[in-house]
């Protein structure tokens, strides 16, 4: 006879497959999943991140998160008939490494029968991040490598939107992301990100679409868990340029308080959250103008990208 605390403590009669430690939960496979699925359900419904007609862009990198992201978007969107999703990809141009991420992105929207598009720095920007990344180097540019990465990220994802009619694009930022974004913010003393960076975008501009995070109460591992019960396709590698990142520090940080104290990295988020409506109290919300060279919506004369490609040329 097998014996109690081995069952799970959702169906109490399968094996323990899972432990959660900051809610004690012992699951087996088929809870862990649904336990996963119901929680992205309840955050998008918390939050009101999508309505019943919403055409949405899905960010896909072809890793654990987007993928798992993607899977749980599309089960849910078959009861949503109105709704409709479209698979984008921003292929940054780093060599031996998106290129696996874009084969395995396309197969798995294949096997969705999702809509994919990818969209090339190359094309939007002239320039692949690696030819960038060279170019900086030999300049006396101080950003890093994901700086700019990022700068050109968001932009990219807004035109990928855009092309395919989206007015919302969802992305796979998980809970570590978000927390390790919060510390970012405070050490950085950023004010302004710490309250705009949230689970739904404010609806700034007309030419910006709103981004919202289903996965932002989903704690990274249990995306990667999910990936890994399910058979989803993923690259496991990380980015070449991933090593210098300034996340990295953080993330080990919040991943060892965590592990000594658990719940943390929920603590984090959901102070966050209360704190958030006396941020914006002291935070500049001036609105956007458009860019003076290239029209899309900037918070000053010219826009980030253009500051950062004029630099580059
Ligand atoms: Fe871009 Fe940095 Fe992410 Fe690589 S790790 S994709 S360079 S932001
Ligand atoms: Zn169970
Ligand atoms: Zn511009």
């Amino acid at each position: 006879m097998k014996i109690r605390q081995s069952l799970c403590t959702g169906c109490r009669r399968r094996e323990v497959f899972f432990f959660r430690p900051y809610s004690g939960q012992r699951l087996c496979k088929k809870c862990f999943v649904e336990s996963v699925e119901a929680k992205v359900r309840a955050t998008i419904a918390k939050y009101n991140m999508l309505d019943f007609n919403d055409k949405i862009a899905v960010a896909i990198s072809g890793g654990k998160d987007s993928l798992s992201m993607l899977h749980i978007l599309a089960k849910m969107e078959l009861a949503r008939p109105k709704a409709s999703l479209t698979a984008v990809t921003i292929d940054e141009g780093i060599k031996g490494y998106r290129d696996e991420a874009l084969e395995i992105a396309a197969a798995e929207c294949q096997k969705l029968g999702i809509e994919h598009h990818v969209f090339s720095f190359r094309r939007l920007f002239g320039f692949t991040l690696d030819e960038l990344a060279e170019k900086a180097w030999k300049t006396d540019e101080k950003l890093t490598t994901c700086s700019y990465c990022g700068i050109l990220r968001r932009r990219a994802l807004n035109v990928a939107a855009s092309e395919v009619g989206a007015r919302k694009i969802a992305t796979a930022h998980t809970l570590d992301d978000e927390v390790q974004t919060v510390l970012m913010n405070v050490f950085r003393g950023d004010l302004a990100r710490l309250a705009k960076e949230k689970p739904v975008t404010d609806d700034v501009h007309p030419k910006l679409a709103q981004k919202v995070k289903p996965f932002c109460e989903i704690p990274e591992k249990e995306s990667a868990l999910y990936a890994y019960v399910k058979k989803i396709e993923f690259q496991a590698s990380p980015c070449p340029y991933s090593s210098g990142a300034l996340r990295n520090d953080f993330r080990e940080i919040v991943n060892s308080m965590e592990e000594k104290h658990a719940g943390t990295k929920f603590t984090i988020f959901n102070t966050l959250e209360r704190l958030r409506p006396a941020l914006y109290a002291v935070v500049d919300t001036s609105q956007y103008a458009d860019c003076v060279e290239c029209g899309e919506p900037s918070s000053g004369g010219l826009c980030k990208v253009c500051e950062l490609l004029k630099k580059m040329r």
